[in-house]
């Protein structure tokens, strides 16, 4: 056997595009090669509407599916064993892999399950599990055959020239190839719902770009600190981004002096949405990305966000709106950025916080308040005052 391991890696959706599937797979691979770059000598490769990875055996395993498993478009990987697709050949194997697998994990109960993707095989699946459950009890005295409730499901995949044997499906992400779906513009706060609307954007294949606002004094450099932590976070999945920090404080203080107090949320939240506008357009992104969710405070009633969404004409995507917030904290979990959303910084929406914000906002009202102020002269100095990080991934 070759000193180096496979992993079979299984596209989700990509294997369903239709004639885009080449293209599809193309920017999988591309992407796992990158999510790989950090290692050497590893190959990844198409083959049968699968894709391979080989990696020197040194290398340690759990790391190189955490790395694949973040990839967008993975459905599932299962580290297998690699040999010719000759049936002494695999029965042997597969009496190694087990012995390895009694070793490990104590298992005293398999089953075969056989697949033959070549036909021209000479053995059927049903004699192939016959034929390899037979080996391998004779090379595994321990073990025993259970049909019904196996400790292991020992997989044997016979294809062309090489055949593959595993037991685990570690399951991805699933969604589309990074890149296949134009660039976003998230609004990102410190909190816990827009990181999770950036990932499920990129899940899809978005690229993204952020923009966030503070209100320093007001708000700390801590409190800035911290939304760059979640930015790496989700760069962790995304690939590094560019992410624009803009001051919001002379606009906040400007509507203060000459708004209705509880209008102060709605108008800083359409100054958002204006500013991040005009920062999309600027760096190619189409559509702006948000956390909002129906209801979830003063800001998401129906009225607010029909409110909030008149103050642009670029499409404005809210992956999140009609989830629970249990639901959208399970994700966060998930996928890493709640420990850090939960830590107590200020956000910029918290200054000026009025006492009793409307929760039903009349548009006409909203624009005659907000007519008041020079909205395209206040919004280009806002961009001109953008400071730009790249954000690169953060590797724990
Ligand atoms: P989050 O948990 O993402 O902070 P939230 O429930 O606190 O959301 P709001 O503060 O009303 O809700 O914000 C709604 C959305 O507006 C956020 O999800 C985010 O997309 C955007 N947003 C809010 N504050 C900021 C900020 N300081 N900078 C950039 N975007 C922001
Ligand atoms: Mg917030």
């Amino acid at each position: 056997m070759e000193d180096r391991n496979t992993f079979i890696v299984r596209c989700g959706e990509v294997a369903l595009k239709g004639l885009n599937k080449p293209y599809f797979e193309r920017m999988l691979v591309d992407r796992i090669k990158r999510a790989l770059k950090k290692f050497d000598g590893i190959e990844v490769k198409r083959k049968e509407g699968l894709i391979f990875v080989k990696a020197p055996a040194a290398l340690d395993q759990d790391e190189i599916v955490g790395e694949i498993s973040r990839v967008f478009g993975v459905a599932s990987i299962s580290p297998a064993v690699e040999v010719d697709s000759d049936m002494e050949e695999i029965g042997k194997a597969a009496v190694e892999f087990m012995l390895r697998l009694i070793e490990k994990k104590g298992v005293k109960t398999f089953k075969v399950d056989a697949k033959r993707a070549d036909k021209s095989f000479p053995v059927k699946s049903p004699d192939i599990a016959r034929n390899i459950g037979a080996q391998v009890l004779i090379g595994c005295k321990v073990l025993k055959v259970d049909v019904h409730n196996p400790d292991c499901l020992l997989f044997v995949d016979v294809r062309r020239d090489k055949s593959y044997i595993y037991e685990q499906k570690i399951s991805g992400f699933g969604g589309l190839p990074l890149g296949t779906n134009g660039k976003g513009m998230i609004l990102l706060s410190g909190g816990i719902d827009s990181p999770v609307a950036a990932w499920m954007m990129a899940k899809r294949g978005m690229l993204i770009e952020a923009v966030h606002f503070h209100s320093y004094p007001y708000t700390s450099e801590r409190a800035q600190e911290k939304v760059v932590d979640l930015a790496k976070i989700v760069a962790g999945y995304c690939s590094r981004f560019k992410m624009h920090t803009i001051n919001l404080l002379p606009i906040q203080e400007l509507i203060v002096q000459n708004c209705p107090e509880e209008e102060t949320t709605i108008l800083v939240r359409r100054f958002m949405m204006k500013i991040a506008e005009k920062v999309a357009r600027e760096t190619d992104c189409c559509m702006l990305i948000t956390g909002e969710n129906l209801g979830q405070v003063a800001s998401q009633t129906a009225e607010a966000l029909v409110v909030t969404d008149h103050s642009v004409q670029i499409p404005v995507m809210r992956p999140l709106i009609a989830l629970d917030k249990v639901d959208i904290m399970d994700i966060a979990k998930n996928i890493g950025t709640y420990e850090t959303s939960i830590l107590p910084y200020e956000d910029c929406c918290t200054v000026f916080l009025p006492k009793h914000p409307t929760t039903k906002p009349k548009l006409e009202k909203i624009l005659e308040s907000e007519s008041r102020l020079d909205v395209e002269q206040l919004v280009n100095e806002a961009v001109a005052s953008k400071e730009t990080i790249t954000v690169y991934p953060d590797y724990r």
